[in-house]
C-alpha cells in the first residue's frame, strides 16, 4: 500500500495513494446520496455562489426595511374566511384575538399550518392542502473551541457525506482560520430525521458527537456548545419544504395555483423549486403578477423580467 507523499523540493517527487477500489466506492452509498453529492452539475447549486454577509436572513431583513410600516409582527393567523366581497383574517397578539378585513388575501402559510387554520375555501383547495407532503428535516449546529477541521484537515467550507444518521457534515465557508467555529453537525432527512428529531436536546448533542467523532476525534476535545432544529416539529413551520410525487403535483398541485375567491396562494411550495428560496421569490412574482392582471384588466403578466 501507497502511502501519499506531497511532491516538494530537491528529490521528492511525491507519490500518489493506491486508488480506492471501484466495488468499496459504489458500496460507500455514493450512488444513492441523501442529499447532492454531484453538486456542481445540477440546476439548483452552480459553481460561482454568492452568500449574504452576516448570514441568509439579512436578505429577510433587507426585505423588511422596505415594508416595516406594513407589517404586524408576532401576529398568529388562526383563520382565513372569504366574504361575499373581500375576505377576513383572524389572528391573535400578545393584546387578544382581532378580526381584519381585507379586499384580497395572499397566505404565504406552510401547508402543513394552513391544514389546521379554519378556514371557508372549496373542497379542491382544502383536499390540496391537506395531501401536499413537506420533508421531515433536522439539523445541528455545533460549536468548538478551535477550527480543527481548517487548522489540522484543510477543510474551506464544504460537505463530509457520512453512511450513518449525520448523513452529512457542513463546514463554514466564512470566517476562515478565524478564533472559534460552527460546523452543522447533522443535516438530515425523512426516517433519519424523524428519529433524531424524536429525542431532546441534550441526546441530539451526544447523538451528533458520537458520530461525528468518528470522522473528527477532535470533536472530544474542542467541543463547546450545540443549537438543534427539527422543522416537521416547529410550531410555524411543520416540514421543511413541499415534497411532490408525479401524482400529487398533477392532481393537488393546480387547485393551489389559483385563487380561491379572494384569497391566492404562493411560497416556494407552489412552485418547481421547492426547498429553495429562488422559489419563494419567484412565487411571489409570479402571485403579485396575478392580482396586479385582475385589479388592471390584465396590463401584468408572469415572468415579469426577460
Ligand atoms: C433545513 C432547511 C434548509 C434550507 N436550505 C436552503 C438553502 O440552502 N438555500 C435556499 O435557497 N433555501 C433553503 N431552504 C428553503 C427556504 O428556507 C424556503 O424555500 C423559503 O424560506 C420558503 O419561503 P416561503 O415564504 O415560501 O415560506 P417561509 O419562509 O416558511 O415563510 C412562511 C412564514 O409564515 C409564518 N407563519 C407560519 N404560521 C403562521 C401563522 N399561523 N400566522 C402568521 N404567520 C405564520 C412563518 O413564521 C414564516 O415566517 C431551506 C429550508 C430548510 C427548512
Amino acid at each position: 500500500m501507497v502511502t501519499p507523499e506531497s511532491p516538494g523540493a530537491g528529490d521528492r517527487p511525491g507519490k500518489i495513494a493506491d486508488p480506492h477500489k471501484l466495488a468499496d466506492i459504489i458500496h460507500s452509498g455514493l450512488m444513492d446520496p441523501d442529499f447532492y453529492n454531484v453538486a456542481e452539475y445540477t440546476y439548483e447549486l452552480q459553481m460561482t455562489m454568492f452568500q449574504a454577509v452576516g448570514g441568509m436572513d439579512q436578505i429577510a431583513k433587507a426585505l423588511e426595511k422596505k415594508v416595516a410600516p406594513m407589517l404586524k409582527m408576532g401576529a398568529e393567523v388562526t383563520a382565513i374566511n372569504n366574504l361575499a366581497e373581500g375576505v377576513q383574517i383572524k389572528y391573535k397578539d400578545v393584546l387578544g384575538e382581532h378580526l381584519l378585513n381585507g379586499d384580497m388575501c395572499i397566505c404565504t402559510l406552510p401547508l402543513p399550518v394552513l391544514s389546521n387554520i379554519s378556514n371557508n375555501f372549496s373542497s379542491d383547495v382544502s383536499r390540496a392542502i391537506d395531501y401536499i407532503e413537506y420533508i421531515k428535516t433536522g439539523k445541528i449546529g455545533l460549536q468548538f473551541k478551535r477550527r480543527f477541521w481548517e487548522e489540522d484537515e484543510h477543510l474551506y467550507g464544504g460537505i463530509t457525506h457520512t453512511n450513518n444518521d449525520l448523513t452529512q457534515i457542513f463546514y463554514p465557508s466564512y470566517d476562515y482560520l478565524g478564533k472559534k467555529g460552527i460546523l452543522i453537525g447533522y443535516y438530515n432527512f425523512n426516517e433519519k430525521a424523524q428519529k433524531i428529531g424524536a429525542l431532546n436536546y441534550a441526546e441530539r448533542e451526544k447523538f451528533a458527537l458520537e458520530k461525528g467523532r468518528l470522522i473528527h476525534p477532535q470533536y472530544d476535545k474542542e467541543f463547546e456548545s450545540s443549537f438543534s432544529v427539527s422543522w416537521h416539529k416547529t410550531k410555524y413551520n411543520l416540514g421543511g419544504w413541499a415534497v411532490y410525487n408525479t401524482d400529487t403535483r398533477k392532481t393537488q398541485y393546480p387547485a393551489l395555483l389559483k385563487p380561491d375567491k379572494q384569497v391566492y396562494f404562493a411560497g416556494e411550495h407552489l412552485t418547481y423549486l421547492n426547498a429553495w428560496m429562488a422559489g419563494a421569490f419567484e412565487s411571489a412574482r409570479s402571485t403579485v403578477a396575478a392580482l396586479h392582471a385582475r385589479v388592471t384588466d390584465g396590463r401584468a403578466s408572469y415572468p415579469m423580467v426577460k
